[in-house]
Protein backbone atom coordinates (compact mmCIF):
# COMPACT_ATOMS: atom_id res chain seq x y z
CA UNK A 1 0.00 0.00 0.00
CA UNK A 2 0.89 3.51 -0.36
CA UNK A 3 1.93 5.60 2.82
CA UNK A 4 0.98 9.38 3.61
CA UNK A 5 1.83 11.47 6.28
CA UNK A 6 -0.14 14.43 6.92
CA UNK A 7 0.97 17.46 5.18
CA UNK A 8 2.52 20.65 6.68
CA UNK A 9 -0.98 22.50 7.41
CA UNK A 10 0.70 25.78 7.20
CA UNK A 11 1.19 24.99 3.42
CA UNK A 12 -2.39 23.84 2.74
CA UNK A 13 -4.01 27.02 3.76
CA UNK A 14 -1.03 29.16 2.14
CA UNK A 15 -2.36 26.82 -0.86
CA UNK A 16 -5.83 27.99 0.00
CA UNK A 17 -5.05 31.62 0.77
CA UNK A 18 -3.32 31.94 -2.90
CA UNK A 19 -6.67 31.70 -5.01
CA UNK A 20 -8.38 33.12 -1.81
CA UNK A 21 -10.87 30.22 -1.12
CA UNK A 22 -13.14 30.54 1.52
CA UNK A 23 -14.49 26.92 1.47
CA UNK A 24 -13.27 23.45 0.30
CA UNK A 25 -14.48 20.28 -0.52
CA UNK A 26 -12.76 17.17 1.64
CA UNK A 27 -11.81 13.91 -0.25
CA UNK A 28 -10.04 10.83 1.21
CA UNK A 29 -9.07 6.98 0.35
CA UNK A 30 -10.95 4.51 1.63
CA UNK A 31 -7.77 2.15 0.86
CA UNK A 32 -4.23 3.37 1.78
CA UNK A 33 -5.23 6.42 3.16
CA UNK A 34 -8.00 5.07 5.33
CA UNK A 35 -5.26 1.97 6.72
CA UNK A 36 -2.74 4.35 7.30
CA UNK A 37 -4.90 6.98 9.34
CA UNK A 38 -4.10 9.69 7.34
CA UNK A 39 -7.53 9.66 4.80
CA UNK A 40 -10.12 8.10 6.22
CA UNK A 41 -13.59 9.17 7.38
CA UNK A 42 -12.11 10.01 10.73
CA UNK A 43 -9.32 12.10 9.52
CA UNK A 44 -11.86 13.62 7.20
CA UNK A 45 -13.75 15.15 10.29
CA UNK A 46 -11.01 15.97 12.01
CA UNK A 47 -9.47 17.85 8.98
CA UNK A 48 -13.13 19.69 8.57
CA UNK A 49 -13.22 20.80 12.14
CA UNK A 50 -9.53 22.35 11.64
CA UNK A 51 -11.09 23.92 8.98
CA UNK A 52 -13.95 25.45 9.99
CA UNK A 53 -12.01 26.63 13.68
CA UNK A 54 -10.12 28.27 11.08
CA UNK A 55 -12.63 30.43 8.93
CA UNK A 56 -12.80 28.30 5.66
CA UNK A 57 -15.86 26.46 5.18
CA UNK A 58 -16.34 22.88 4.61
CA UNK A 59 -18.65 22.80 1.47
CA UNK A 60 -19.31 18.76 2.15
CA UNK A 61 -16.51 15.51 2.24
CA UNK A 62 -16.63 11.93 0.98
CA UNK A 63 -14.41 8.86 1.20
CA UNK A 64 -14.09 7.63 -2.33
CA UNK A 65 -13.39 3.65 -2.46
CA UNK A 66 -10.43 3.76 -4.07
CA UNK A 67 -9.22 7.50 -4.47
CA UNK A 68 -6.82 6.20 -7.56
CA UNK A 69 -9.46 4.71 -9.25
CA UNK A 70 -10.63 7.13 -12.46
CA UNK A 71 -14.06 5.42 -12.48
CA UNK A 72 -14.61 5.17 -9.18
CA UNK A 73 -13.57 9.11 -8.06
CA UNK A 74 -15.45 10.78 -11.37
CA UNK A 75 -18.98 8.76 -9.60
CA UNK A 76 -17.72 10.39 -6.00
CA UNK A 77 -17.27 13.56 -7.67
CA UNK A 78 -20.65 13.52 -9.74
CA UNK A 79 -22.38 12.12 -6.42
CA UNK A 80 -21.41 15.38 -4.65
CA UNK A 81 -21.51 17.90 -7.48
CA UNK A 82 -23.82 20.17 -5.27
CA UNK A 83 -21.81 20.64 -2.37
CA UNK A 84 -18.35 20.61 -4.94
CA UNK A 85 -19.95 23.44 -7.11
CA UNK A 86 -20.21 25.37 -3.71
CA UNK A 87 -16.46 24.76 -2.67
CA UNK A 88 -13.97 26.82 -4.21
CA UNK A 89 -11.06 24.21 -4.13
CA UNK A 90 -10.74 20.62 -2.96
CA UNK A 91 -8.05 19.19 -0.64
CA UNK A 92 -7.16 15.20 -1.03
CA UNK A 93 -6.06 13.61 1.77
CA UNK A 94 -5.00 10.43 -0.21
CA UNK A 95 -1.43 9.91 -1.85
CA UNK A 96 -0.31 11.60 -4.78
CA UNK A 97 -1.81 9.46 -7.59
CA UNK A 98 -5.46 9.76 -5.88
CA UNK A 99 -4.74 13.87 -5.53
CA UNK A 100 -3.80 13.38 -9.62
CA UNK A 101 -6.88 11.28 -10.23
CA UNK A 102 -9.28 13.91 -8.25
CA UNK A 103 -7.90 16.74 -10.18
CA UNK A 104 -8.67 14.66 -13.46
CA UNK A 105 -12.17 14.74 -12.34
CA UNK A 106 -12.83 18.24 -11.66
CA UNK A 107 -12.62 21.63 -12.98
CA UNK A 108 -11.75 22.62 -9.39
CA UNK A 109 -7.97 23.43 -8.29
CA UNK A 110 -6.70 20.13 -6.12
CA UNK A 111 -4.88 20.62 -3.39
CA UNK A 112 -2.83 17.43 -1.84
CA UNK A 113 -3.30 17.12 2.30
CA UNK A 114 -0.68 14.62 2.45
CA UNK A 115 2.80 13.68 0.92
CA UNK A 116 3.16 10.19 -0.20
CA UNK A 117 6.27 8.39 1.18
CA UNK A 118 6.80 5.13 -0.09
CA UNK A 119 5.17 2.05 -0.79
CA UNK A 120 4.77 0.05 2.32
CA UNK A 121 4.56 -3.48 3.96
CA UNK A 122 1.64 -3.25 6.78
CA UNK A 123 3.71 -4.88 9.55
CA UNK A 124 1.04 -5.07 12.11
CA UNK A 125 -2.00 -2.53 12.25
CA UNK A 126 -0.34 0.91 12.39
CA UNK A 127 3.07 -0.64 11.54
CA UNK A 128 4.60 0.36 7.92
CA UNK A 129 7.65 -0.25 6.20
CA UNK A 130 9.24 -0.09 2.98
CA UNK A 131 9.96 -3.28 1.52
CA UNK A 132 10.02 -2.33 -2.44
CA UNK A 133 10.74 0.43 -4.38
CA UNK A 134 9.61 -1.14 -7.65
CA UNK A 135 12.98 -1.14 -9.55
CA UNK A 136 11.71 -3.48 -12.48
CA UNK A 137 14.42 -5.61 -12.47
CA UNK A 138 13.61 -7.89 -9.23
CA UNK A 139 16.58 -9.97 -7.72
CA UNK A 140 14.39 -11.79 -4.59
CA UNK A 141 15.19 -14.65 -6.49
CA UNK A 142 18.50 -14.57 -5.31
CA UNK A 143 18.09 -12.79 -2.02
CA UNK A 144 16.30 -15.17 -0.30
CA UNK A 145 13.30 -12.54 -0.59
CA UNK A 146 14.95 -9.60 1.13
CA UNK A 147 15.94 -6.85 -0.69
CA UNK A 148 19.02 -5.31 -0.67
CA UNK A 149 18.40 -2.13 -2.55
CA UNK A 150 15.12 -1.19 -0.48
CA UNK A 151 15.96 -2.41 2.82
CA UNK A 152 20.15 -1.51 3.18
CA UNK A 153 19.85 2.14 3.75
CA UNK A 154 22.83 2.85 1.55
CA UNK A 155 20.91 1.03 -1.02
CA UNK A 156 23.90 -1.55 -1.81
CA UNK A 157 22.93 -4.32 -4.10
CA UNK A 158 25.75 -6.25 -2.54
CA UNK A 159 27.40 -6.27 0.65
CA UNK A 160 27.66 -5.96 3.46
CA UNK A 161 29.69 -2.82 3.71
CA UNK A 162 32.40 -2.15 5.91
CA UNK A 163 30.65 -0.40 8.72
CA UNK A 164 28.47 -3.68 9.89
CA UNK A 165 29.51 -4.62 12.85
CA UNK A 166 28.59 -7.94 14.54
CA UNK A 167 25.78 -8.63 11.90
CA UNK A 168 23.92 -4.93 13.28
CA UNK A 169 23.46 -2.70 10.65
CA UNK A 170 25.86 0.52 11.12
CA UNK A 171 23.16 3.35 9.77
CA UNK A 172 20.48 1.60 11.46
CA UNK A 173 21.94 -0.12 14.54
CA UNK A 174 18.98 -1.71 16.40
CA UNK A 175 18.50 -3.35 12.79
CA UNK A 176 20.51 -6.39 11.49
CA UNK A 177 22.54 -5.63 8.27
CA UNK A 178 20.40 -6.26 5.29
CA UNK A 179 23.11 -9.00 3.84
CA UNK A 180 24.24 -10.61 6.82
CA UNK A 181 20.29 -11.33 7.04
CA UNK A 182 20.40 -12.46 3.25
CA UNK A 183 23.15 -14.74 3.91
CA UNK A 184 21.57 -16.06 6.78
CA UNK A 185 18.30 -17.11 5.57
CA UNK A 186 19.94 -18.62 2.01
CA UNK A 187 21.93 -20.96 4.31
CA UNK A 188 19.24 -21.73 6.25
CA UNK A 189 17.67 -22.89 2.87
CA UNK A 190 20.46 -24.92 2.05
CA UNK A 191 21.56 -22.22 -0.59
CA UNK A 192 24.96 -20.39 -1.69
CA UNK A 193 25.04 -16.78 -2.69
CA UNK A 194 26.14 -16.19 -5.88
CA UNK A 195 28.58 -14.76 -7.33
CA UNK A 196 28.14 -10.88 -6.48
CA UNK A 197 24.93 -9.34 -8.39
CA UNK A 198 25.72 -7.92 -11.48
CA UNK A 199 24.24 -4.51 -11.68
CA UNK A 200 20.75 -3.57 -12.07
CA UNK A 201 19.22 -2.96 -14.90
CA UNK A 202 17.25 0.57 -13.97
CA UNK A 203 15.85 0.84 -17.56
CA UNK A 204 13.82 -1.43 -16.62
CA UNK A 205 11.87 0.57 -14.28
CA UNK A 206 8.90 2.03 -16.22
CA UNK A 207 8.46 6.05 -16.06
CA UNK A 208 6.31 7.23 -16.05
CA UNK A 209 4.84 3.57 -15.60
CA UNK A 210 2.06 2.41 -18.29
CA UNK A 211 0.37 -0.71 -18.94
CA UNK A 212 -2.74 -1.44 -20.59
CA UNK A 213 -4.04 -4.82 -20.39
CA UNK A 214 -6.50 -3.85 -22.72
CA UNK A 215 -4.20 -4.14 -25.98
CA UNK A 216 -0.98 -5.58 -23.90
CA UNK A 217 0.88 -2.71 -24.13
CA UNK A 218 3.74 -2.19 -21.47
CA UNK A 219 5.32 1.27 -22.57
CA UNK A 220 7.29 3.35 -20.29
CA UNK A 221 5.23 6.88 -21.64
CA UNK A 222 2.00 8.04 -23.26
CA UNK A 223 -0.37 5.94 -21.60
CA UNK A 224 -3.97 7.63 -20.69
CA UNK A 225 -2.68 10.38 -18.45
CA UNK A 226 -3.47 13.89 -18.91
S1 LIG B 1 14.72 -5.83 -6.29
FE1 LIG B 1 13.44 -4.17 -7.11
S2 LIG B 1 11.43 -5.09 -7.54
FE2 LIG B 1 12.58 -6.54 -6.26
S3 LIG B 1 11.90 -6.04 -4.17
FE3 LIG B 1 13.77 -4.83 -4.56
S4 LIG B 1 13.07 -2.86 -5.35
FE4 LIG B 1 11.35 -4.29 -5.46
S1 LIG C 1 25.55 -2.55 7.56
FE1 LIG C 1 24.51 -3.77 6.00
S2 LIG C 1 22.40 -2.95 5.88
FE2 LIG C 1 23.64 -1.45 6.99
S3 LIG C 1 24.34 0.01 5.46
FE3 LIG C 1 25.96 -1.56 5.60
S4 LIG C 1 25.44 -3.11 4.09
FE4 LIG C 1 23.62 -1.83 4.36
Amino acid sequence: MIITRPRDWSRIKANLAEIGARSVFLVGCGQCATVAHTGGEQELLEAKARFESEGIAVAGWAVGEVACHLGGTRLTTRKHHGELDEADAIVVLACGAGVQTVADSTSKPVFPGLDSVFLGNVIRHGVFEERCQMCGDCVLDLTAGICPVTTCPKGLLNGPCGGMWEGKCEVLTDRDCTHVRIQRRLAEQGRRQTDVLPPKDYSKKLKPGAINLRDGRTTRSGGEGR
